[in-house]
């Protein structure tokens, strides 16, 4: 059997990182990468022997997929959103990735949709949408391990948990109202495991929010849509990416 050649690998992990240079800046999300300037790229090319690798943020992988074959496919404005243990994103403004002065730009879970002060975040602010939409911060209020908990809870009737889906779907309609509004995008690609398993309670309240309240114009723009890719999104992305830097391409996303 032929065996065929990696001819370059794809990496994703959450950031903040440099894609230019394959280095982990910091991570609060992995173990082992806190202190960081970690040369992950470098590391794992070393061990393949040979292959160039290349890195990126997650959400950027699973906006590089979704956009390439998924369902943000042939579209130049769009927002890639996951709901899921955490929240973010990745932004895509006229056919380019939008990577900001230091490659953060789209961690759209750290947007401050609450004013309330005792709603911390992980980051050290309050009120990012993160900490009140997240699947381990709705957990976490609630007192269990996993959110879907609190989902089945709220649909038999507990007002506790029924209280904490209604402020988390209200923070998620504050979000993508501010990104309709702010960014004119022609998709809203939603995944994330939160968002597959609840699309009633994350991307219908979108939906409703936009309708509702969001600028007319940019609002009759866009649309809502749930990942083509789901739990495969930021590994058909990585390998994308892999294959369109090791040929010279990709310059969209860089
Ligand atoms: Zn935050």
């Amino acid at each position: 059997m032929a065996v065929g050649v990696v001819a370059a690998a794809g990496l994703s992990a959450p950031g903040p990182l440099d894609h230019q240079t394959g280095v982990i800046l910091t991570t609060q999300n992995i173990a082992g990468f806190v202190d960081a300037n970690f040369p992950l790229a470098a590391r794992v090319a070393a061990g393949l022997g040979g292959p160039p690798v290349f890195l990126d943020r997650d959400t950027v992988m699973a906006a590089i997929g979704e956009g390439t074959v998924g369902a943000a496919k042939g579209a130049r404005d769009f927002v890639y959103l996951t709901v899921s243990t955490g929240v973010g994103g990745a932004i895509v403004s006229g056919g380019r990735m939008v990577r900001g002065a230091s490659n953060t730009a789209g961690e759209l879970g750290h947007f401050p949709v609450g004013m309330d002060r005792d709603v911390r975040c992980r980051c050290g602010s309050f009120g990012c949408v993160e900490a009140y939409a997240a699947g381990r911060n709705l957990a976490e209020a609630y007192g269990v391990a996993d959110a879907s908990i609190v989902y089945a809870k709220a649909a038999v009737g507990d007002p506790r948990a029924a209280a904490l889906i209604a402020r988390a779907e209200a923070a998620l309609a504050n979000l993508v109202v501010g990104i309709v509004n702010a960014l004119n995008p022609e998709r809203i690609v939603v995944g994330g495991s939160v968002a597959e398993h609840e699309p009633a309670h994350v991307i219908e309240p979108m939906r409703r929010a936009i309708a509702e309240r969001a600028f007319k114009v940019p609002a009759g723009a866009v649309r809502i849509v749930p990942s083509a890719l789901a739990g495969d999104v930021s590994i058909v992305g990585a390998a994308l990416a892999a294959r369109d830097r090791a040929a010279g391409r990709g310059q969209w996303f860089l």
